[in-house]
């Protein structure tokens, strides 16, 4: 990847900001890979390192000595360059995200990292799965959820609903501990709460003006809730209002039908054309994918880097290192195309960090200050593909190389469109279940109470036992990711005004290299350098609202079915910019693995042969079954 030119400026400047960013680096570093060890189970993990790699990065950005050493270069220095300056800002927004005057909040800090360690060692260690006929079947929270879907016996779908339900007395005891302490931590930093904390330092904005947001569009959408909830009593009779048979009811059959035209051991090899047809780029960054489910395997697809993209002072690029993983089962209906969403959603994270084209890995580095909404829009803007019929028409194909049939698609809208908001209120019900926990007095903080509220919250935004209870969803138990769920909903709004502004602008996104153009030059460069909600409107040319999503939820039936029929036969006549076989230049190393196992390396003669090496593995470690006659 070419250099950039050096920063012009004061030389010492230079070698202070040279300086901080390599040792932010290395704490960085540290502790990103025990925390990819952790939560892959490698060999050798070990739960202190994590904390002990945690605490010395929360040491470094807490230390108030770095945030008055920049406060001194940006107040004294002479002479500083502009780029010099955008530098320094960053540092400082960082270090302020971080640093508490108040004594008692390292002492809660370090409290936190080790409770929550423990929390996710006892989550990890815990018998999950479900029992049928006193029989006890293992599996994670993301078989269990497949299991929900596609299972034709409603016994064993309760089993698994009761085996996620399992998950919340499990880990509520420790978790009601872990929230009192949190609040006491915002408490000394001068915020209300917890939750109104982690806002304000990850989105820059106050729980005002997010829950004015989230009410609107909770408003908005109810009526439509209340309608697709009666609609699917009518279909499908009182009993698919039922948590463990909703989801099944809505997609079952259908999703076995495309089954065969989104297979796993393709997904690498699609996920990578229809980037590479986006005109995404990597820049010579390497990435690491960790696909296949294990039992001791954390329960949530995710991604993250080791190494964040920057280019140094002097202009040398520095390219991102990136980990990924998902919980495919590969013989599971529905795991190619679950692997594939994935695929487009933590690659999509991984193209737009490896493009952030600043002067430090503060401004490319995934934790506050940087927004969650910011980057969530960038993911699920490119796994919202995964339902167009334009990309269907182009991408979905069969072992024969036939392409998934239209009638499939059609029946899949009638399945689905009206039922589309049941997502943006499972989406909605996380924030609204977070703002009151952490607003629960603390002798309220009891785990019947936290068992009580969820249901509660469930009942009010979902209207009933949700199919994936509150208490089982992972973001909500570890720092990282509590109380950042709003980011989500954020992020749809801002993919659905996105999306249309593209639609408007060239008349199609799959296939469309300017798109990834865009994207990188407008949404990616800046990293956390700009304010998330100037991006959007820069991009898009209007406000952040709800308007397009909520517009796409009132779409009738009849008017989504003729055009999406139009995408579909052009994509068809069309085909894929990048014939499958063809290899895909993505700018970057990708290795595939499972655990400590290396399977392919596309190091060694290209992505296409190593996603061929990938599918080869797969039948052997996972073969079909065959009906052997007795
Ligand atoms: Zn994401």
């Amino acid at each position: 990847m070419a250099a950039a030119e050096p920063i012009p400026g004061p030389a010492e400047v230079n070698s202070f900001i040279d300086d901080m960013n390599a040792a932010y680096e290395k704490v960085h570093v540290e502790y990103e890979k025990n925390f990819w060890s952790t939560k892959m189970g490698l060999a050798g993990a070990s739960a202190d390192e994590l904390a002990r790699t945690k605490s010395a990065l929360d040491a470094f950005l807490s230390d108030a000595a770095k945030l008055a050493a920049v406060r001194k270069v940006l107040a004294e220095a002479q002479g500083l360059s502009e780029e010099q300056r955008h530098v320094l800002a960053i540092l400082e927004k960082t270090f302020k995200t971080y640093i508490t005057e108040d004594e008692r909040a390292a002492q809660y800090k370090e409290r936190l990292n080790q409770l929550e360690a423990e929390l996710q060692q006892h989550r990890n260690n815990m018998a999950l799965g479900y029992t049928v006929g006193g029989a006890f079947t293992k599996a994670s929270s993301v078989q269990l959820r497949n299991t929900m879907r596609t299972s034709e016996s409603e016994e064993v779908r309760k089993a698994a609903y009761e085996g996620l339900r399992s998950v919340g007395p499990h880990v509520a005891e420790k978790f009601a501990e872990i929230v009192k302490l949190r609040n006491k931590l915002a408490r000394v930093a001068g915020y209300k709460d917890y939750y109104a904390m982690k806002l304000e330092q990850a989105e820059g904005f106050g729980m005002d003006v997010l829950f004015g947001m989230l009410d609107e569009l909770e408003r908005e959408t109810r009526p439509l809730m209340e309608q697709a909830r009666k609609t699917l009593a009518e279909q499908k009779g009182e009993a698919a209002l039922q948590p463990w048979n909703t989801g099944f009811s809505l997609a079952g059959d259908v999703e076995k039908k495309m089954d065969p035209y989104l297979p796993f051991a393709d997904a690498v090899d699609v996920w990578a054309r229809t980037f590479a047809g986006l005109g995404i780029n990597y820049r010579g960054a390497t990435m690491a994918l960790d696909l296949c489910d294990r039992l001791s395997k954390y329960s949530n697809g995710f991604c993250h880097w080791p190494q964040p993209a920057f280019y140094k002072t002097d202009g040398t690029w520095v390219p991102s290192q990136t980990n990924f993983t998902s919980l495919a089962t590969p013989t599971q209906v529905g795991s190619g195309r679950t692997a594939l969403v994935t695929l487009l959603h933590e690659g999509g994270h991984a193209a737009h960090f490896a493009n952030v084209l600043q002067r430090s890995p503060f401004f490319s580095q995934e934790r506050a200050p940087t927004s969650v909404a910011y980057a969530e829009t960038q993911s699920m803007t490119l796994d919202s593909l995964a339902g167009d019929a334009a990309w269907l028409g182009r991408y979905a194909r069969n072992s024969k190389g036939e392409v998934l049939p239209w009638a499939i698609i059609e029946e899949k809208l009638h399945s689905t469109q009206p039922y589309e908001v049941f997502m943006l209120r499972t989406m909605l019900s996380v924030p609204y279940f977070e703002k009151a926990l952490y607003e629960l007095a603390e002798e309220e903080v009891t785990p019947q109470r936290i068992l009580a509220l969820a249901d509660e919250v469930e009942a009010r935004i979902e209207g009933g036992p949700a199919p994936r209870p509150l208490m089982s969803v992972p973001h909500i138990l570890s720092d990282e990711s509590s109380a950042y769920y709003h980011g989500y909903v954020l992020a749809e709004m801002a993919v659905h005004q996105t999306r249309a502004y593209f639609l408007h602008k060239f008349g199609r996104i799959v296939d469309e290299p300017r798109v990834g153009q865009e994207l990188a030059d407008v949404y990616w460069a800046p990293g956390n350098g700009e304010a998330f909600l100037d991006l959007v409107k820069r991009l898009t040319g209007a406000p952040l609202g709800s308007a397009a999503w909520v517009k796409e939820l009132q779409t009738p039936l009849s008017k989504k079915l003729e055009e999406e029929k139009h995408e579909y036969e052009a994509a068809v006549a069309a085909g894929p910019a990048i014939p499958p076989g063809q290899e895909p230049d993505l700018g970057m190393r990708v290795l595939l693995v499972d655990g400590d196992e290396t399977i392919a390396d596309s190091a060694q003669g290209g992505l296409a042969k190593a996603s061929d090496t990938f599918k080869q593995w797969i039948s052997k470690k996972w073969p079909a079954k065959e009906t052997v006659a007795a």
